[in-house]
């Protein structure tokens, strides 16, 4: 590992906050000033393919670096936050079902957080004030 891979691994293992390449860019920044985001990319890119992290798409915003841990997770269709959530690991019942042609699975559950809850709460009281 270059010294470079090896401090985003750990920002990525250690603040364990789903960041984004730019977020990545800030916090190295605070190591080595002169880290340019070019090398952001093609070290988060080396760490992905060597299994190290991994990568969790989100539509309509940008990826996240996560651990490698097992765990799934929880979507806010709102503002987009990602939240960790452990589930019964579903490997064993998809590799008996589908056999040697299973390769993964990654489950999103879609839901809206617990913040952006009480703020559409707080709206809707207010437009009842209003009303
Ligand atoms: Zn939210
Ligand atoms: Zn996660």
């Amino acid at each position: 590992m270059t010294k470079y891979e090896k401090q985003i691994y750990e920002i990525v293992n250690k603040l364990a906050g789903h960041l984004t390449a730019d977020q990545i860019f800030t916090e190295l920044k605070k190591i080595y000033p002169s880290v340019s985001l070019a090398t952001i990319y093609n070290n988060l890119n080396k760490l992905c393919e060597a299994g190290l992290i991994r990568k969790v798409l989100i539509e309509g915003s940008p990826d996240r670096y996560d651990r490698i841990a097992k765990h799934d997770h929880l979507v806010c269709t709102k503002c987009g936050r990602l939240t960790d959530i452990c589930f019964e690991d579903l490997t064993a019942s998809l590799k008996e079902q589908l056999g040697s042609s299973f390769f993964a699975y990654d489950l999103k559950v879609f839901y809206i957080c617990p913040e952006c809850r009480d703020l559409s709460a707080a709206g809707n009281a207010m437009q009842h004030v209003y009303r």
